[in-house]
């Protein structure tokens, strides 16, 4: 008998998630079982916003938001080996140089060491794709072999022809990576099943 996708992921999974903890240090980290995916993004992609849409919650990522904790990695857990991990939003322009480069490297050695991080979601504004640090997270997951997949957020500010133009342009520069990209809204709903598919694929079938 052959097992169906439907029958491997729990109904209504993606309203499970809850904050366990911020992490400050690589040591910090849970133990590197099960399963993870990491979002990330630049500040004000909408990162908080997609991630309260997919797991279908308002508030669940403003904890990633509160004082002292935009600097770690903040995880949310389905159970003890599935999370959600929500990555610092580079590019806050208060945190100094140095920061920048302490944070860099601690990004660069979890997405290099961590076992259990299936994918890594990268949620970008569909106006304003590609920046400089979307750039580097790019280099990263090809040189780590990670999967990726791009979240173009905001496209209800485009008009489609604008937005399938941009989601072709990114399609191609993901040619020589393990990489996907769609169209997304947080605002009003655009590509949440598709995203939710990839989520729970690389969460309960990898
Ligand atoms: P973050 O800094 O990346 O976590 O971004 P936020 O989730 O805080 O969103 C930044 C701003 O973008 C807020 O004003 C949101 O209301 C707005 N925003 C987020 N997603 C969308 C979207 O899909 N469409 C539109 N029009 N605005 C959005």
């Amino acid at each position: 008998m052959t097992i169906k996708k439907e029958q491997i992921i729990p109904n209504g999974w993606f309203s499970r998630f809850e904050f366990i903890k911020g992490v400050a240090a690589f040591d910090q980290l849970p133990d590197d079982i099960g399963a993870e995916v990491a979002f990330s993004g630049r500040s004000n992609v909408g990162k908080s916003s997609a991630l309260n849409k997919i797991t279908n919650r308002r508030s669940l990522a403003r904890t990633s938001k509160s004082p002292g904790r935009t600097r770690e990695l903040n995880y949310f857990a389905y159970d003890e080996s599935t999370h959600i991990v929500d990555l610092p939003g580079y590019g806050y322009a208060k945190v100094d140089e140095t920061m920048r480069n302490a944070w860099a490297k601690i990004l660069e050695r979890y997405l290099r060491e961590r076992s259990s991080l299936k994918g890594v979601f990268l949620i970008m504004d569909i106006r304003h794709p590609m920046g400089k640090f979307d750039q580097i997270m790019l280099d990263y997951c090809k040189s780590c072999d990670l999967p990726l997949h791009v979240l173009l957020n905001k496209s209800d500010k485009l008009s489609k022809s604008a937005a399938n133009k941009t989601t072709t342009d990114i399609s191609r520069a993901l040619a020589d990576i393990n990489g996907s990209v769609q169209q997304f809204s947080a605002l009003k709903g655009v590509g949440l099943d598709e995203a939710r598919q990839k989520l729970a694929d690389w969460l309960f079938l990898t």
